[in-house]
């Protein structure tokens, strides 16, 4: 795919990478996995790997779009006229005769239109007439409330390409042309290990002496948003040769994630346990705060992603690399959050040197314009922060901080797609 390699931007690699530079050495190594076909039950989600034609024409004849009568427009152009019924057609029937001249067959919705007939009058415009006749009380112009044949696909015609993300409008779609099988691409193989001699499992006794597990279950849900189902290998303690053995174990996967034990202190071991394993790494300081000590390499096709061990700066480096890696792997071809600009209403002050990933909630002023607030404490270490956040507001490396009515650029999070009112805008 992109086969670029990231120059480190300066001539000494402990400089680190700028975040852009390390997301295009990730997703040079981050090459769609094989595919596989799957129930299309399952479907929802997945990404397609082949394009998709329709197998039929849709409508496969004329329909009616309402119940009604169908006519022969010239018949009714003086109306009110009366009209013979000499049919009654419902969907799933075959007409009866085409129309002649002073008839009109009585039609539901989805019902074919008779040969004969160009157009249909609903119900609500005719008044019923004895004898088998109905009065039209007012003239429809030709192809009214017709459905053409194949007006909504046309067999043979490629009607989802290959890389459309299946959502449920795709399912639809699918299920129309019979997909009951759909190829998509595979899954990746994930897993996720915590390090640190401090670290409490979540189902261990309560010790005040320790710190709880976070990140394994905050990357996994990290992992889970993205319909990806990880596998978790647990906790390891700072010791090289436990350390070891639960790397091996998470190598056997497309996808590994270690959070902490990457930074250089002399418990931090992850590093060169990955390199005694034959991991090669490309990158180990990506200039951003949080964040900072990322690492990534590789074995084989195995994506490796040593995060810090710092709650929220685990789940940023996440957004960064990550995500956009494991979408590469599953087929998307949208591979990054959006984001948009948003309007400060507070000032937020920066240290120059390294790209800022602020947590904020976000609020939509009366002209649809995004407000960024502070979402609390915006330490690395306070989870809080990161549960409350709609987006990560980006302060560009060079800047010393962002004044009030500034804009900037905020990266949405999984969060904030929801509203409490319900906001349809006026006539509704
Ligand atoms: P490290 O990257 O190992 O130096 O860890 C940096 C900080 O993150 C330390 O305060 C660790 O206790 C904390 N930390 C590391 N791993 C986790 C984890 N899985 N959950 C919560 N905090 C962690
Ligand atoms: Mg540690």
């Amino acid at each position: 795919m992109h086969e670029k390699t990231a120059k480190p931007s300066s001539t000494s690699l402990s400089a680190g990478l700028s975040v852009r530079e390390a997301q295009a050495c990730i997703l040079g190594k981050a090459t769609p996995l094989g595919t596989e076909d799957i129930s299309l039950e399952r479907a929802l989600g997945r990404v397609l790997a082949v394009d998709i034609r329709a197998n039929r024409d849709l409508p496969p004849c004329d329909i009616s779009a309402m119940d009604g009568y169908a006519v022969r427009a010239a018949d009714i152009a003086n109306a009110p006229v009366t009209l013979q019924i000499v049919d009654d057609i419902r969907a799933g029937d075959a007409p009866r005769a085409a129309l002649r001249r002073g008839q009109c067959a009585r039609i539901m919705t989805g019902a074919p239109v008779p040969g004969g007939a160009d157009t249909v009058v609903r119900v609500e415009d005719t008044r019923p007439s004895p004898d088998d006749a109905v009065e039209i009380l007012v003239p429809v112009p030709a192809a009214a409330d017709i459905r053409r044949r194949a007006e909504n696909m046309r067999q043979g015609e490629i009607v989802l390409r290959a890389g459309t993300s299946i959502g449920p409008g795709t399912v639809g779609v699918l299920a129309t042309v019979k997909q009951a099988t759909v190829t998509v691409y595979r899954q990746p193989c994930v897993a996720i290990l915590s390090s640190g001699n401090e670290l409490e499992a979540l189902r261990e006794p309560f010790d005040p002496a320790r710190i709880p597990d976070t990140n394994t279950y905050a990357l996994m849900a990290q992992v889970q948003a993205q319909g990806v189902e990880p596998e978790r290998l647990g906790i390891t303690r700072d010791d090289p040769a436990e350390l070891s053995g639960f790397l091996e174990r998470g190598l056997a996967n497309d996808l590994l994630l270690i959070s902490g034990g990457a930074s250089v202190g002399v418990h931090d071991h992850v590093r060169p346990t990955l390199a005694a394993l034959g991991v090669a790494m490309h990158f180990w300081r990506v200039e951003m705060r949080p964040g900072h000590p990322a690492a990534f390499g590789t074995l084989g096709h195995t994506l490796v992603f040593c995060l810090p061990g710092n709650p929220v700066s685990s789940m940023v480096c996440f957004e960064q690399f990550v995500l956009p890696a494991l979408r590469a792997l599953t087929g998307h071809q949208h591979l990054f959050r959006r984001t948009v600009p948003a309007r400060l209403t507070q000032s937020i002050k920066s240290r120059p040197g390294r790209v800022e990933f602020v947590r904020v909630t976000l609020t939509r002023n009366a002209s649809g314009i995004y407000e960024a607030v502070h979402a609390g404490s915006q330490s690395s270490g306070d989870i809080l922060g990161m549960a409350r956040a709609d987006g990560l507001l980006i302060v560009p490396s060079a800047s010393k901080g962002l004044a009030t009515g500034e804009t900037a650029r905020v990266q949405l999070l999984e969060t904030g797609a929801y509203q409490a009112e319900s906001d349809l805008g006026d006539g509704v």
